[in-house]
């Protein structure tokens, strides 16, 4: 079974990409994607996922995964959550949405945070879709530090690993994510259903 990553973010597209193809899952290279541009405007993570991989496999006419994943920060009440690719606005950049987190944890001691990620696999022929999610504790640093990976990951503290997940390989950082962990599940799901 081929799947299509239905997501317009080209560094989540590589996370999702070198995970599955490690399990040995097989995806529609990025060049031979049809990609759409869905509103996200669900009031949770899953439906987001959903909206997403529901368009995406109509459009490929193939299974289509999506992932809608974010940020929810203890002392902020869960935010940004669901808004945290535009938490400093529509057009934010990782550095703007992090400057923000910074700027409104100035004065909380409380920097307690986990990553969320919810995976739907849906499928062209109206099938009912596959679902799977997983998260993973941290704590917001006080400045960035690190290179890798993308969104939050420079003020992200990860005690599994020891270190912010923008310090760690992308395969450590997978070892432990909220990505790794929902693809890891999925791909278990899939296994279990003999689809893959
Ligand atoms: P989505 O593409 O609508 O799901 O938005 C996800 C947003 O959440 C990203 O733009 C990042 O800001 C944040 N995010 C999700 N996963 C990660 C991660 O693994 N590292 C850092 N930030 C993440």
């Amino acid at each position: 079974m081929d799947i299509v990553v239905a997501s317009n973010n080209a560094k989540k597209r590589k996370e999702i990409q070198s995970i599955l193809g490690a399990l040995g899952i097989k995806l529609v290279a990025t060049e031979d994607t049809i990609f759409v541009d869905v509103i996200e405007d669900a009031d949770s993570f899953a439906g987001n996922a959903g909206k997403k991989a529901e368009a995406f496999a109509r459009a490929n006419g193939k299974p289509a995964l999506a992932d809608d994943s974010g940020l929810c920060v203890d002392a902020l009440g869960g935010a940004p959550g669901i808004y945290s690719a535009r938490f400093a606005g529509a057009d934010a950049t990782d550095a703007d949405n992090n400057n923000k987190l910074l700027s409104e944890l100035s004065r909380q001691s409380d920097r307690h945070a986990r990553f969320v990620c919810s995976l739907h696999l849906a499928f062209a022929d109206g099938r009912s879709g596959m679902v799977a999610d997983g998260f993973v504790e941290g704590e917001i640093m006080l400045q960035p530090s690190g290179s890798s990976g993308f969104g939050y990951d420079p003020l992200f503290f990860s005690p599994e690993l020891g270190k912010v997940f923008a310090e760690a390989s992308p395969e450590q950082k997978a070892s432990v994510s909220h990505r790794g962990r929902a693809l890891r599940k999925l791909a278990d799901k899939l296994q279990q259903s003999g689809l893959v």
